[in-house]
């Protein structure tokens, strides 16, 4: 059965990642970033040659082969894929430019998302973000966050986190990228990027994310209801 959920969904860039792994440790509940699932199939499909956008059959078989899983001992969970860790690919930038390929593919989403759902079987309290947790996932989670910023302010993110990594990269190529990777998120049939209708929507251009992770923690806790103490919060993490 799955437990409590609170979803994380919004474009690149919009500060996603950072604030689910911050809020899921304020809570002391886990983290689930679903993003890395579809960055390493992609990683894997290409490290053995497969071009995602010619090859989605391809994709769609060595997805059904493959056992894609975490490693919940680390903060943040490292994602493995038959055993073998996918970290450092993750970021790459030819797996960012091909990720949203292998996420159009129907039948790829429909194997992340029975694992996402596992996932959440199995840690029953749980952060979770990525573009469709809060409208396909989880449509009954606890509470539902969508998180924006205009294009401008995600590039600049984007390239301050490939800055810090020591990364080359072109600043213009990032904007580009980042629009071309929303609209395709945007457009897919299955699993889009949309805002739920139940979500709370925040804008985090003029905020620090450590703000944003303020709001996104009143508001959980709020849900959660007062009877719910933070150190019960933490108990069953
Ligand atoms: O969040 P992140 O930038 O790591 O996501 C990489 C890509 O994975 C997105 O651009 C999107 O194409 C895909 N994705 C998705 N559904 C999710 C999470 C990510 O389609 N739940």
């Amino acid at each position: 059965m799955i437990g409590e959920v609170v979803t994380i969904d919004g474009p690149a860039g919009s500060g996603k990642s950072t604030v689910a792994r911050r809020l899921a440790a304020r809570l002391g509940w886990a983290f689930l970033d679903t993003g890395a699932m579809y960055r390493g199939l992609t990683a894997w499909a290409l490290d053995r040659g497969i071009a995602p956008a010619d090859s989605p059959d391809q994709v769609a078989a060595i997805a059904e082969r493959l056992t894609i899983s975490f490693d919940w001992t680390d903060d943040p969970p490292r994602l493995r894929i038959n055993e073998r860790d996918m970290m450092d690919r993750l970021r790459a930038p030819d797996v960012a430019a091909s990720v949203s390929d292998v996420a159009s593919i129907a039948s790829v989403r429909r194997i992340l998302v029975g694992l996402q759902r596992a996932i959440a079987s199995d840690r029953p309290r749980l952060v979770s973000e990525g573009r469709d947790q809060g409208s396909v996932v989880f449509p009954d989670a606890l509470v539902k966050f969508f998180l924006d910023a205009a294009p401008e302010v995600r590039a600049a993110r984007r390239a301050a986190e490939l800055r810090a990594a020591g990364q080359q990269f072109d600043d213009a190529q990032i904007l580009d990228q980042i629009l071309r990777r929303d609209e395709r998120d945007r457009n897919r049939s299955d699993g889009p990027l949309i805002c739920p209708a139940d979500a709370v929507v925040v804008e985090t251009g003029g905020l620090t994310l450590d703000q944003v992770t303020a709001r996104l923690e009143e508001e959980t806790r709020k849900r959660l209801g007062s009877s719910l103490t933070g150190d019960a919060l933490r108990a069953d993490s």
